[in-house]
Protein backbone atom coordinates (compact mmCIF):
# COMPACT_ATOMS: atom_id res chain seq x y z
CA UNK A 1 0.00 0.00 0.00
CA UNK A 2 2.90 2.34 1.31
CA UNK A 3 4.71 1.51 -2.48
CA UNK A 4 1.11 1.87 -4.21
CA UNK A 5 1.33 5.51 -2.24
CA UNK A 6 5.03 6.78 -3.22
CA UNK A 7 4.33 5.93 -6.52
CA UNK A 8 1.19 7.84 -6.97
CA UNK A 9 2.92 10.42 -5.33
CA UNK A 10 6.13 10.68 -7.10
CA UNK A 11 3.60 10.79 -10.55
CA UNK A 12 1.53 13.66 -9.35
CA UNK A 13 4.40 15.58 -8.36
CA UNK A 14 6.16 15.22 -11.81
CA UNK A 15 3.00 16.07 -13.37
CA UNK A 16 2.03 19.20 -11.64
CA UNK A 17 5.61 20.47 -11.77
CA UNK A 18 4.94 19.77 -15.79
CA UNK A 19 2.03 21.70 -15.80
CA UNK A 20 3.70 24.63 -14.12
CA UNK A 21 6.26 24.84 -16.44
CA UNK A 22 4.17 24.75 -18.94
CA UNK A 23 1.97 27.80 -17.49
CA UNK A 24 4.56 29.90 -16.89
CA UNK A 25 5.85 29.53 -20.59
CA UNK A 26 2.20 30.22 -21.94
CA UNK A 27 2.41 33.26 -19.57
CA UNK A 28 6.22 33.92 -20.80
CA UNK A 29 4.96 34.04 -24.58
CA UNK A 30 1.74 36.36 -23.73
CA UNK A 31 3.50 38.91 -22.10
CA UNK A 32 6.57 38.98 -24.73
CA UNK A 33 4.04 38.90 -27.54
CA UNK A 34 2.43 42.33 -25.81
CA UNK A 35 5.76 43.79 -25.60
CA UNK A 36 6.09 42.96 -28.95
CA UNK A 37 2.77 44.54 -29.94
CA UNK A 38 3.84 47.45 -28.93
CA UNK A 39 7.10 48.00 -30.62
CA UNK A 40 4.98 47.40 -33.55
CA UNK A 41 2.53 50.14 -32.76
CA UNK A 42 5.71 52.81 -32.09
CA UNK A 43 7.23 51.63 -35.27
CA UNK A 44 4.33 52.29 -36.89
CA UNK A 45 3.94 55.73 -35.54
CA UNK A 46 7.11 56.46 -36.57
CA UNK A 47 6.57 55.01 -40.10
CA UNK A 48 3.41 56.84 -40.50
CA UNK A 49 5.90 60.11 -39.73
CA UNK A 50 8.34 59.11 -42.36
CA UNK A 51 5.55 58.85 -45.17
CA UNK A 52 4.46 61.90 -44.56
CA UNK A 53 8.13 63.87 -44.08
CA UNK A 54 9.33 61.86 -47.58
CA UNK A 55 5.75 63.50 -49.22
CA UNK A 56 6.22 66.65 -47.84
CA UNK A 57 10.17 66.78 -48.92
CA UNK A 58 10.92 66.04 -52.25
CA UNK A 59 14.72 64.64 -52.94
CA UNK A 60 15.48 67.46 -55.29
CA UNK A 61 14.89 69.45 -52.12
CA UNK A 62 17.25 67.42 -49.98
CA UNK A 63 20.01 67.38 -52.23
CA UNK A 64 19.33 71.52 -52.89
CA UNK A 65 19.65 71.88 -49.38
CA UNK A 66 23.59 71.53 -48.92
CA UNK A 67 24.64 75.17 -47.97
CA UNK A 68 21.46 76.53 -48.04
CA UNK A 69 20.51 78.07 -44.91
CA UNK A 70 17.06 79.00 -45.70
CA UNK A 71 16.10 75.98 -46.47
CA UNK A 72 17.68 73.73 -43.74
CA UNK A 73 15.98 76.70 -41.24
CA UNK A 74 12.73 76.49 -42.88
CA UNK A 75 12.60 72.56 -42.64
CA UNK A 76 14.66 71.51 -39.42
CA UNK A 77 12.36 73.01 -36.84
CA UNK A 78 9.50 71.44 -39.06
CA UNK A 79 10.95 67.79 -38.28
CA UNK A 80 11.94 68.82 -34.95
CA UNK A 81 7.97 69.48 -34.28
CA UNK A 82 6.86 66.28 -36.43
CA UNK A 83 9.71 63.90 -34.11
CA UNK A 84 8.10 65.19 -31.40
CA UNK A 85 4.46 63.34 -31.54
CA UNK A 86 6.45 59.80 -31.59
CA UNK A 87 6.75 58.78 -27.95
CA UNK A 88 10.06 57.85 -27.02
CA UNK A 89 11.83 58.89 -30.86
CA UNK A 90 14.65 61.35 -30.55
CA UNK A 91 15.28 62.36 -33.75
CA UNK A 92 14.43 62.77 -37.50
CA UNK A 93 15.98 63.11 -40.56
CA UNK A 94 16.45 63.13 -44.32
CA UNK A 95 19.63 61.76 -45.98
CA UNK A 96 20.37 62.20 -50.20
CA UNK A 97 21.41 59.20 -52.30
CA UNK A 98 25.14 58.53 -50.67
CA UNK A 99 23.46 58.02 -47.43
CA UNK A 100 24.49 61.66 -45.79
CA UNK A 101 22.00 63.13 -43.67
CA UNK A 102 21.05 66.89 -45.51
CA UNK A 103 18.03 67.97 -43.27
CA UNK A 104 17.65 66.53 -39.57
CA UNK A 105 15.68 67.73 -36.74
CA UNK A 106 19.34 68.09 -34.56
CA UNK A 107 21.20 70.19 -37.28
CA UNK A 108 24.34 69.17 -35.42
CA UNK A 109 24.15 65.75 -37.42
CA UNK A 110 23.78 67.01 -40.73
CA UNK A 111 26.61 66.01 -43.13
CA UNK A 112 27.06 63.02 -41.41
CA UNK A 113 27.06 59.45 -43.14
CA UNK A 114 24.16 56.86 -41.94
CA UNK A 115 25.75 53.44 -40.89
CA UNK A 116 22.38 52.21 -41.82
CA UNK A 117 23.29 48.91 -42.93
CA UNK A 118 21.92 49.14 -46.45
CA UNK A 119 23.91 52.50 -47.12
CA UNK A 120 26.71 50.01 -46.57
CA UNK A 121 26.12 48.14 -49.79
CA UNK A 122 26.92 49.34 -53.06
CA UNK A 123 25.14 50.00 -55.20
CA UNK A 124 22.42 50.40 -52.46
CA UNK A 125 19.74 47.63 -52.51
CA UNK A 126 16.43 48.35 -50.94
CA UNK A 127 12.63 48.02 -51.00
CA UNK A 128 9.99 50.24 -50.16
CA UNK A 129 9.15 49.30 -47.07
CA UNK A 130 10.30 50.50 -43.28
CA UNK A 131 13.20 49.22 -41.77
CA UNK A 132 14.36 48.77 -38.49
CA UNK A 133 17.48 48.10 -37.62
CA UNK A 134 19.61 48.46 -34.06
CA UNK A 135 22.23 50.49 -34.26
CA UNK A 136 25.30 50.52 -31.06
CA UNK A 137 26.73 53.34 -29.63
CA UNK A 138 29.80 53.46 -32.18
CA UNK A 139 27.44 53.56 -35.21
CA UNK A 140 24.70 55.46 -34.22
CA UNK A 141 24.72 59.12 -35.34
CA UNK A 142 23.47 60.77 -31.79
CA UNK A 143 26.82 58.33 -30.37
CA UNK A 144 23.90 56.10 -28.02
CA UNK A 145 22.44 53.01 -28.32
CA UNK A 146 19.70 53.60 -31.16
CA UNK A 147 17.18 51.90 -32.75
CA UNK A 148 16.49 53.52 -36.24
CA UNK A 149 13.05 53.57 -38.05
CA UNK A 150 13.94 54.18 -41.65
CA UNK A 151 12.17 54.30 -44.91
CA UNK A 152 13.88 54.70 -48.51
CA UNK A 153 12.80 56.71 -50.83
CA UNK A 154 12.58 54.60 -54.52
CA UNK A 155 11.79 56.49 -57.52
CA UNK A 156 9.46 55.09 -60.41
CA UNK A 157 12.52 53.94 -61.63
CA UNK A 158 13.08 52.11 -58.57
CA UNK A 159 16.72 54.33 -58.28
CA UNK A 160 17.91 54.71 -54.59
CA UNK A 161 17.51 58.75 -53.82
CA UNK A 162 17.93 58.34 -50.20
CA UNK A 163 15.15 58.60 -47.56
CA UNK A 164 14.28 59.34 -44.22
CA UNK A 165 15.11 58.10 -40.77
CA UNK A 166 13.85 58.35 -37.00
CA UNK A 167 15.40 57.36 -34.08
CA UNK A 168 14.96 55.74 -30.72
CA UNK A 169 17.06 56.26 -27.77
CA UNK A 170 17.30 52.80 -26.90
CA UNK A 171 17.33 54.03 -23.17
CA UNK A 172 13.53 55.03 -23.82
CA UNK A 173 12.86 51.67 -24.50
CA UNK A 174 15.46 50.54 -21.31
CA UNK A 175 12.98 52.98 -19.49
CA UNK A 176 9.78 51.04 -20.50
CA UNK A 177 10.78 47.46 -20.26
CA UNK A 178 11.79 48.98 -16.98
CA UNK A 179 8.16 49.77 -15.57
CA UNK A 180 6.86 46.14 -15.68
CA UNK A 181 7.43 44.74 -12.02
CA UNK A 182 9.41 41.77 -12.03
CA UNK A 183 10.27 38.84 -10.24
CA UNK A 184 13.44 38.77 -8.11
CA UNK A 185 15.24 36.35 -10.48
CA UNK A 186 13.03 37.09 -13.77
CA UNK A 187 14.27 39.40 -16.92
CA UNK A 188 12.50 41.40 -19.69
CA UNK A 189 14.51 41.82 -22.74
CA UNK A 190 14.24 43.28 -25.86
CA UNK A 191 16.94 41.89 -28.10
CA UNK A 192 17.86 42.19 -31.95
CA UNK A 193 17.84 39.38 -34.80
CA UNK A 194 20.68 37.65 -33.25
CA UNK A 195 19.39 37.74 -29.44
CA UNK A 196 21.76 40.40 -28.63
CA UNK A 197 20.54 42.38 -25.72
CA UNK A 198 19.11 45.76 -26.94
CA UNK A 199 17.07 46.79 -23.25
CA UNK A 200 17.08 44.54 -20.02
CA UNK A 201 15.38 44.64 -16.85
CA UNK A 202 16.72 44.69 -14.57
CA UNK A 203 19.30 47.01 -15.75
CA UNK A 204 23.00 45.88 -15.93
CA UNK A 205 24.54 47.59 -18.49
CA UNK A 206 27.13 44.57 -18.68
CA UNK A 207 24.46 43.07 -20.20
CA UNK A 208 24.31 44.78 -23.46
CA UNK A 209 25.50 43.37 -26.41
CA UNK A 210 25.38 39.98 -24.99
CA UNK A 211 23.57 37.03 -26.27
CA UNK A 212 20.38 36.27 -23.80
CA UNK A 213 19.40 32.96 -25.51
CA UNK A 214 20.51 30.34 -28.35
CA UNK A 215 18.12 30.86 -30.94
CA UNK A 216 19.40 27.39 -32.67
CA UNK A 217 17.51 25.87 -29.68
CA UNK A 218 13.72 27.55 -31.49
CA UNK A 219 13.73 26.14 -34.95
CA UNK A 220 11.83 27.68 -37.72
CA UNK A 221 11.37 30.44 -35.25
CA UNK A 222 10.68 33.71 -37.28
CA UNK A 223 9.88 31.90 -40.73
CA UNK A 224 6.95 29.61 -39.23
CA UNK A 225 6.12 31.31 -35.92
CA UNK A 226 6.54 34.71 -34.57
CA UNK A 227 6.53 33.48 -30.45
CA UNK A 228 7.93 30.49 -28.95
CA UNK A 229 9.21 29.21 -25.43
CA UNK A 230 12.09 27.62 -24.39
CA UNK A 231 13.80 26.44 -21.16
CA UNK A 232 17.44 27.43 -21.27
CA UNK A 233 20.41 28.38 -18.85
CA UNK A 234 21.01 32.49 -19.30
CA UNK A 235 24.40 32.93 -20.02
CA UNK A 236 24.23 35.92 -18.24
CA UNK A 237 23.88 34.72 -14.86
CA UNK A 238 23.75 30.83 -14.69
CA UNK A 239 20.30 30.63 -13.92
CA UNK A 240 17.45 28.59 -15.82
CA UNK A 241 14.58 29.99 -16.71
CA UNK A 242 11.53 29.58 -18.76
CA UNK A 243 11.56 32.34 -21.84
CA UNK A 244 8.63 33.07 -23.98
CA UNK A 245 10.26 35.29 -27.14
CA UNK A 246 7.90 37.69 -29.54
CA UNK A 247 9.37 38.89 -32.73
CA UNK A 248 8.30 42.35 -33.70
CA UNK A 249 6.34 42.18 -36.80
CA UNK A 250 8.62 43.65 -39.64
CA UNK A 251 11.30 44.66 -37.30
CA UNK A 252 14.21 42.45 -36.04
CA UNK A 253 13.59 42.77 -32.83
CA UNK A 254 12.48 40.02 -30.23
CA UNK A 255 10.89 40.94 -27.01
CA UNK A 256 11.95 38.04 -24.13
CA UNK A 257 10.66 37.71 -21.29
CA UNK A 258 12.41 35.20 -18.63
CA UNK A 259 10.56 33.75 -15.58
CA UNK A 260 13.21 31.90 -13.24
CA UNK A 261 12.58 28.46 -13.39
CA UNK A 262 13.69 28.04 -9.45
CA UNK A 263 10.92 30.55 -7.89
CA UNK A 264 8.38 29.64 -10.37
CA UNK A 265 8.71 26.07 -8.71
CA UNK A 266 8.70 27.40 -5.14
CA UNK A 267 5.46 26.49 -4.44
CA UNK A 268 5.77 23.13 -5.74
CA UNK A 269 8.95 21.98 -3.90
CA UNK A 270 7.25 22.98 -0.43
CA UNK A 271 4.07 21.02 -1.77
CA UNK A 272 7.21 18.08 -2.53
CA UNK A 273 8.60 18.65 0.77
CA UNK A 274 5.65 18.56 2.56
CA UNK A 275 4.29 15.84 0.71
CA UNK A 276 7.68 13.96 0.93
CA UNK A 277 7.93 14.76 4.85
CA UNK A 278 4.60 13.53 5.82
CA UNK A 279 4.99 10.61 3.32
CA UNK A 280 8.56 9.66 5.40
CA UNK A 281 6.71 10.50 8.68
CA UNK A 282 3.74 7.92 7.46
CA UNK A 283 6.72 5.03 6.77
CA UNK A 284 8.30 5.37 10.20
CA UNK A 285 5.24 5.40 11.70
CA UNK A 286 4.25 2.42 10.07
CA UNK A 287 7.50 0.93 10.37
CA UNK A 288 7.61 1.72 13.95
CA UNK A 289 3.64 0.22 14.58
CA UNK A 290 5.02 -3.10 12.54
CA UNK A 291 7.46 -3.39 14.57
CA UNK A 292 5.55 -2.97 17.63
CA UNK A 293 3.44 -5.52 16.61
CA UNK A 294 6.06 -7.93 15.37
CA UNK A 295 7.28 -7.52 18.95
CA UNK A 296 3.99 -8.36 21.13
CA UNK A 297 3.90 -11.51 18.79
CA UNK A 298 6.62 -12.67 20.03
CA UNK A 299 6.64 -11.82 23.24
CA UNK A 300 2.75 -13.61 22.94
CA UNK A 301 4.42 -16.07 21.56
CA UNK A 302 7.09 -16.42 24.37
CA UNK A 303 4.69 -16.13 27.10
CA UNK A 304 2.83 -19.01 25.34
CA UNK A 305 5.42 -21.17 25.51
CA UNK A 306 6.20 -20.34 28.71
CA UNK A 307 2.95 -21.05 29.90
CA UNK A 308 3.11 -24.26 28.10
CA UNK A 309 6.82 -25.44 29.29
CA UNK A 310 7.91 -26.98 31.82
CA UNK A 311 11.20 -24.43 32.87
CA UNK A 312 13.00 -27.48 34.29
CA UNK A 313 12.81 -29.89 31.17
CA UNK A 314 12.11 -28.18 28.27
CA UNK A 315 8.72 -30.45 28.27
CA UNK A 316 5.14 -29.95 28.21
CA UNK A 317 4.12 -28.76 32.03
CA UNK A 318 0.56 -30.37 32.94
CA UNK A 319 -1.56 -27.53 32.10
CA UNK A 320 -0.10 -28.06 28.44
CA UNK A 321 -0.37 -31.89 28.64
CA UNK A 322 -4.31 -31.60 29.10
CA UNK A 323 -4.63 -29.50 26.43
CA UNK A 324 -3.13 -31.63 24.28
CA UNK A 325 -4.54 -35.25 26.12
CA UNK A 326 -8.00 -33.97 25.58
CA UNK A 327 -7.34 -32.57 21.64
CA UNK A 328 -6.03 -35.87 20.71
CA UNK A 329 -8.55 -37.82 22.13
CA UNK A 330 -11.22 -35.76 20.85
CA UNK A 331 -9.25 -36.90 17.35
CA UNK A 332 -9.14 -40.13 17.20
CA UNK A 333 -12.85 -40.54 18.13
CA UNK A 334 -13.34 -38.56 14.90
CA UNK A 335 -11.14 -41.21 12.82
CA UNK A 336 -12.05 -44.06 15.41
CA UNK A 337 -8.36 -44.28 16.10
CA UNK A 338 -6.34 -45.07 19.45
CA UNK A 339 -4.49 -42.87 21.82
CA UNK A 340 -2.30 -44.56 24.72
CA UNK A 341 -0.75 -42.95 27.39
CA UNK A 342 2.64 -43.94 29.19
CA UNK A 343 2.86 -42.25 32.91
CA UNK A 344 6.50 -42.46 34.12
CA UNK A 345 7.95 -42.17 37.45
CA UNK A 346 11.11 -42.35 38.78
CA UNK A 347 12.03 -44.85 41.03
CA UNK A 348 12.96 -44.01 44.74
CA UNK A 349 13.58 -40.64 43.46
CA UNK A 350 13.67 -39.29 47.44
CA UNK A 351 16.67 -41.49 48.11
CA UNK A 352 18.24 -40.01 44.64
CA UNK A 353 17.86 -36.47 46.31
CA UNK A 354 18.47 -37.94 49.55
CA UNK A 355 22.12 -39.60 48.17
CA UNK A 356 23.81 -37.07 45.72
CA UNK A 357 21.70 -34.06 45.98
CA UNK A 358 18.87 -31.90 44.66
CA UNK A 359 21.07 -30.71 41.84
CA UNK A 360 21.72 -34.40 41.13
CA UNK A 361 18.18 -34.92 41.04
CA UNK A 362 17.42 -32.25 38.79
CA UNK A 363 19.68 -33.66 36.04
CA UNK A 364 18.25 -37.57 36.41
CA UNK A 365 14.84 -35.21 35.79
CA UNK A 366 16.22 -33.76 33.02
CA UNK A 367 17.84 -37.21 31.56
CA UNK A 368 14.44 -38.81 31.59
CA UNK A 369 12.98 -36.22 29.53
CA UNK A 370 15.70 -36.25 27.38
CA UNK A 371 15.30 -40.66 26.98
CA UNK A 372 11.26 -39.83 26.65
CA UNK A 373 11.53 -37.04 23.98
CA UNK A 374 13.73 -39.49 21.85
CA UNK A 375 11.29 -42.12 21.58
CA UNK A 376 8.75 -39.58 20.35
CA UNK A 377 7.45 -39.29 17.08
CA UNK A 378 6.28 -35.83 15.52
CA UNK A 379 2.52 -36.52 16.56
CA UNK A 380 3.35 -37.63 19.91
CA UNK A 381 4.00 -35.32 23.06
CA UNK A 382 6.00 -35.51 25.70
CA UNK A 383 5.61 -33.66 29.35
CA UNK A 384 6.43 -33.64 32.99
CA UNK A 385 2.89 -34.13 35.26
CA UNK A 386 5.30 -32.41 38.26
CA UNK A 387 7.98 -33.88 40.33
CA UNK A 388 9.70 -36.80 38.75
CA UNK A 389 6.56 -38.15 37.41
CA UNK A 390 5.81 -37.50 33.34
CA UNK A 391 3.65 -38.72 30.50
CA UNK A 392 3.68 -39.54 27.12
CA UNK A 393 0.76 -38.82 25.22
CA UNK A 394 1.28 -41.63 21.77
CA UNK A 395 -0.94 -39.86 19.02
CA UNK A 396 -2.77 -42.97 17.10
CA UNK A 397 -1.26 -46.09 19.37
CA UNK A 398 -2.77 -49.01 20.44
CA UNK A 399 -2.31 -50.89 24.12
CA UNK A 400 0.30 -53.58 22.43
CA UNK A 401 1.69 -50.84 20.69
CA UNK A 402 2.07 -48.65 23.95
CA UNK A 403 3.52 -51.17 26.05
CA UNK A 404 6.34 -52.58 23.21
CA UNK A 405 7.39 -48.62 23.32
CA UNK A 406 6.92 -48.58 27.31
CA UNK A 407 9.07 -51.90 27.76
CA UNK A 408 11.91 -50.25 25.25
CA UNK A 409 12.14 -46.80 27.45
CA UNK A 410 12.25 -48.84 30.73
CA UNK A 411 14.99 -50.40 29.30
CA UNK A 412 16.75 -47.93 27.41
CA UNK A 413 16.69 -45.82 30.86
CA UNK A 414 17.85 -48.77 32.65
CA UNK A 415 20.36 -50.09 30.51
CA UNK A 416 21.93 -46.53 28.51
CA UNK A 417 20.83 -43.76 30.81
CA UNK A 418 22.99 -41.94 33.74
CA UNK A 419 23.99 -38.56 35.19
CA UNK A 420 27.27 -37.45 37.31
CA UNK A 421 27.04 -36.68 40.40
CA UNK A 422 28.21 -33.19 41.86
CA UNK A 423 30.84 -35.30 42.79
CA UNK A 424 31.77 -37.48 39.67
CA UNK A 425 29.90 -40.25 40.61
CA UNK A 426 27.93 -41.91 38.07
CA UNK A 427 24.22 -41.94 38.96
CA UNK A 428 22.22 -44.50 37.73
CA UNK A 429 18.20 -45.32 38.20
CA UNK A 430 15.19 -47.09 36.67
CA UNK A 431 11.44 -46.21 36.16
CA UNK A 432 7.99 -47.80 36.54
CA UNK A 433 5.64 -46.83 33.43
CA UNK A 434 1.84 -47.41 33.56
CA UNK A 435 0.06 -48.01 30.30
CA UNK A 436 -3.45 -47.45 28.89
CA UNK A 437 -5.01 -47.13 25.89
CA UNK A 438 -8.58 -44.94 25.01
CA UNK A 439 -11.62 -46.70 24.89
CA UNK A 440 -15.04 -45.79 24.10
CA UNK A 441 -16.26 -45.19 27.32
CA UNK A 442 -14.00 -42.47 28.22
CA UNK A 443 -15.45 -39.65 28.59
CA UNK A 444 -12.35 -37.22 29.51
CA UNK A 445 -9.20 -37.01 29.42
CA UNK A 446 -8.89 -37.43 32.89
CA UNK A 447 -10.35 -41.07 32.77
CA UNK A 448 -7.38 -42.27 30.77
CA UNK A 449 -5.42 -40.47 33.19
CA UNK A 450 -7.07 -41.86 35.97
CA UNK A 451 -6.24 -45.66 34.51
CA UNK A 452 -2.91 -44.66 33.38
CA UNK A 453 -2.28 -43.71 37.55
CA UNK A 454 -3.21 -47.19 38.54
CA UNK A 455 -1.34 -48.90 36.16
CA UNK A 456 1.92 -47.05 37.48
CA UNK A 457 0.81 -47.35 40.94
CA UNK A 458 0.29 -51.53 40.15
CA UNK A 459 4.01 -51.10 38.43
CA UNK A 460 5.29 -49.61 41.81
CA UNK A 461 3.95 -52.74 43.80
CA UNK A 462 5.17 -54.95 41.60
CA UNK A 463 8.82 -54.30 42.51
CA UNK A 464 9.40 -50.79 40.44
CA UNK A 465 11.53 -50.48 37.17
CA UNK A 466 8.21 -52.32 35.85
CA UNK A 467 5.44 -51.78 33.04
CA UNK A 468 2.20 -52.37 33.91
CA UNK A 469 -1.03 -51.73 31.57
CA UNK A 470 -4.27 -51.26 32.86
CA UNK A 471 -7.12 -51.56 29.98
CA UNK A 472 -10.57 -50.64 29.66
CA UNK A 473 -13.19 -52.76 30.57
CA UNK A 474 -14.45 -52.79 27.41
CA UNK A 475 -10.69 -53.97 25.58
CA UNK A 476 -9.16 -55.85 28.63
CA UNK A 477 -9.75 -59.12 26.78
CA UNK A 478 -7.91 -57.86 23.44
CA UNK A 479 -5.06 -57.30 25.54
CA UNK A 480 -4.96 -59.61 27.64
P1 LIG B 1 8.76 -44.13 44.36
O1 LIG B 1 9.74 -45.11 43.84
O2 LIG B 1 7.65 -44.76 45.15
O3 LIG B 1 8.26 -43.20 43.33
O4 LIG B 1 9.55 -43.32 45.44
P2 LIG B 1 10.03 -41.88 45.26
O5 LIG B 1 11.04 -41.55 46.29
O6 LIG B 1 10.48 -41.63 43.86
O7 LIG B 1 8.72 -41.07 45.50
P3 LIG B 1 8.34 -39.87 46.36
O8 LIG B 1 7.06 -39.34 45.86
O9 LIG B 1 8.34 -40.35 47.79
O10 LIG B 1 9.47 -38.82 46.20
C1 LIG B 1 9.48 -37.88 45.25
C2 LIG B 1 10.51 -36.85 45.53
O11 LIG B 1 10.81 -36.04 44.42
C3 LIG B 1 10.09 -35.93 46.63
C4 LIG B 1 10.57 -34.58 46.20
O12 LIG B 1 11.44 -34.02 47.13
C5 LIG B 1 11.33 -34.85 44.95
N1 LIG B 1 11.15 -33.83 43.99
C6 LIG B 1 9.99 -33.33 43.52
N2 LIG B 1 10.23 -32.39 42.57
C7 LIG B 1 11.58 -32.30 42.44
C8 LIG B 1 12.44 -31.54 41.65
O13 LIG B 1 12.03 -30.71 40.85
N3 LIG B 1 13.80 -31.70 41.80
C9 LIG B 1 14.30 -32.60 42.64
N4 LIG B 1 15.60 -32.74 42.72
N5 LIG B 1 13.50 -33.31 43.44
C10 LIG B 1 12.18 -33.21 43.35
MG1 LIG C 1 9.12 -41.81 42.31
MG1 LIG D 1 6.27 -39.79 42.30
Amino acid sequence: MLAGAAVWLGFDMALSREQIIQERSALAVQQSQFMSQWFGTTVVAADYVLRDVLEKVTADEVNSSVGNKDEIQRVCPWLAKKISTVPGAIGLGLYDAECIYRLVADTTKIGLKSNLSFCASSPVMTENRAYTQYLPAIKSASKVPTIAVTRPRISSEGHFLGGALAAFHIGEFQRWIQSFPLGDHDVLALADSDAMIVAHNPPTSANFEKRIISLEELPNFGRQRSSASLIAVSPLDGRTRVYGVSKVENIPLLCIVGFDLHDSLHEWRRRAWQFGGGFLGMLLLYTLALREHLLTLRQWDDMRDLAATDPLTGVANRRQLVLCGEKEMARSRRYQGHISLLMVDIDRFKSINDLWGHATGDRVIQAVADAMVAITRGQDVVGRLGGEEFLLILAETDGVGALANAERLRETIQDMVSVTSDDNQIVRFTVSVGVTTSAPDDATFADMLGRADRALYAAKNCGRNQVVGVWPETCARNVA
